[in-house]
């Protein structure tokens, strides 16, 4: 049999394969593949009852619940695309989604759809369904259509699967299109990476609206032939209760996600004991982090790196291997290239960098949107030919090990010397005292910028601002310290997990 060339395809083979076999689960139900299968055919239907067809994008603003696997193998089968939307986007946010995708229809959660309604004045919106918190399986819906059948429509590997969010660095977000092709690419190389089996129970730590839920969790899970499991919106105690419940095997989340399950104070080893590959990704991840998760928790969590742009994870660790450390910057390795993908690293003049001379790290492959929604400026500046500038600033060793040094715009000058704030952090992170840091550069007179950290003491800890900078000054050259540390109670962060450095600026 030749291979999948669309997601539902790819579903169908596993449903064939395996109808048995749960393919879902949430708070204790459960769904076999043909169940699942049945489930989403019916919502399908009523999806093709409201106008939906090849090609529309629907959006799906919603949690970690089970309408959103439904809904999305519901459009696959119909040739449609979904719309991940942050459901904690208000009016203003999801209209410019609406506007943007030309959105047809949203589905969300019905306590919202009242006051969301004029986010989609003046768009193609035509309908809203609504998923109630006591159904959030869409039981109603999908029984008024069981049994009703849509035709599955032929899908091309370069047809739209998903419309994806991402803010960059400048402007309103853009939409990545993230083709069949590229999400099959990255299940496919990441899913061997890990080894995933028909065994593996994947918990979706991670938000289903973003690229890294959605693919290298909801994808991953359901195409890959294992189990999903989802408990609604992430919860740090929810999260720990889940994983020993479900026996999951596989979770990839933010490093604040691991950073808050360690403040469970009655979480211990026993509770996460069936976790067998555990990778976090989308921010950089201290050193101190992993050393503190595996002495309490005995599990190694590895790196992965990836973009929204990138379909998810390209660079990752291997699995039971300790990432080195960069003897220059601090940095702990991202990991090695998944195979297939195509990594450069090009300096400042615009030639490939020399092994550990830092470099923009610049993508190819099929893993790579082919652009951004009906925007081909945008498309042209960062993808010029395929290739996917990422603004991330690496180096890459003789050995094939790739460390990020830091995002181009976070770099602070320092009376021209260059200051990454992620090597401040990760020196911060070593303190007792500090539960999370980010460090930003505030305009200076006389020094052009000066080193400014924020900083979240662990709970029960205290440390001053004058000894943390006193720690920092023992460990970094003088110019790297921070001149100035707040305390603070929480540090700004989007919905991913991410530290909004641009916020702390601010
Ligand atoms: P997004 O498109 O929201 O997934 O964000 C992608 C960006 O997250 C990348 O360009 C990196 O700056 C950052 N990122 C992703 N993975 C990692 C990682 N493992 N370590 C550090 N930064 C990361």
């Amino acid at each position: 049999m030749s291979a999948p060339t669309s997601l539902a395809s790819a579903w169908r083979a596993r449903v064939l394969a395996a109808p048995d076999h749960v393919a879902l689960s949430h708070r204790g139900r459960r769904w076999s593949a043909a169940e699942l299968d049945a489930d989403a055919g019916a919502l399908a239907a009523a999806l093709a009852g409201r106008g939906v067809g090849p090609g529309d994008r629907v959006a799906l603003h919603l949690q970690n619940v089970p309408a959103f696997p439904l809904a999305l193998l519901a459009l696959w089968r119909l040739g449609a695309v979904g719309v991940l939307a942050n459901p904690m986007y208000r009016d203003r946010e999801l209209h410019h989604l609406l506007a943007d995708s030309g959105a047809v229809g949203v589905i969300t959660a019905a306590s919202d759809v009242e006051a969301l309604r004029s986010a989609a004045a003046s768009t193609a919106v035509g309908w809203w369904l609504g998923v109630a918190d006591d159904d959030p399986e869409l039981t109603d819906v999908v029984a008024a259509h069981a049994g009703a059948v849509v035709p599955e429509h032929p899908v091309g590997p370069d047809d739209l699967a998903m419309l994806t969010y991402t803010s960059g660095t400048t402007g309103p977000p853009k939409g990545a299109m993230n083709t069949h092709a590229n999400v099959l690419a990255t299940v496919e190389r990441f899913g061997a990476w890990i080894e995933l089996t028909p065994d593996d129970v994947v918990y979706a730590a991670a938000p289903l609206f973003h690229i890294t839920g959605a693919v290298a969790s909801a994808a991953l899970a359901l195409v890959g032939g294992a189990t999903l499991a989802l408990s609604g919106r992430f919860d740090p105690a929810d999260a720990v209760t889940t994983i020993e419940a479900e026996g999951a095997t596989f979770t990839i989340a933010s490093i604040t996600a691991f950073h808050a399950i360690e403040q469970v104070a009655w979480a211990g080893r026993g509770h996460l004991a069936s976790l067998r590959a555990v990778y976090t990704g989308g921010a950089p991840v201290p050193q101190a982090s992993l050393d503190r998760f595996r002495d309490r928790f005995g599990i190694a969590i590895h790196n992965v790196y990836g973009m929204t742009e990138s379909t998810s994870a390209v660079v990752a660790v291997p699995l039971g291997v300790a990432a080195p450390v960069d003897p220059l910057s601090g940095a702990v390795a991202i990991g090695r290239a998944l195979p297939g993908v195509g990594i450069e690293v090009v300096t400042d003049a615009g030639s490939p960098a020399a092994p550990d001379e830092p470099g923009e790290l610049v993508l190819s492959g099929s893993q790579v949107v082919p652009g951004y929604w009906r925007n081909p400026e945008a498309t042209a500046r960062t993808m010029p030919e395929g290739r996917l500038h990422t603004g991330d600033v690496v180096v890459a060793d003789a050995d094939g090990w790739i460390y990020l040094v830091d995002r181009l715009k976070d770099q602070i000058n320092v009376s021209g010397y260059k200051v990454w704030p992620r090597e401040v952090e990760d020196v911060l992170y070593e303190h007792p005292a500090v539960h999370e840091a980010a460090v930003v550069g505030r305009p200076d007179d006389y020094r052009g910028e000066a080193v400014v950290a924020h900083v979240v003491l662990a709970a029960g800890r205290t440390a001053t601002p004058r000894e943390l900078i006193a720690h920092t000054r023992t460990r970094l050259a003088a110019y790297k310290a921070p001149r100035e540390v707040h305390l603070v109670a929480e540090l700004p962060k989007t919905a991913t997990g991410k530290i909004r450095r641009d916020d702390l600026r601010a």
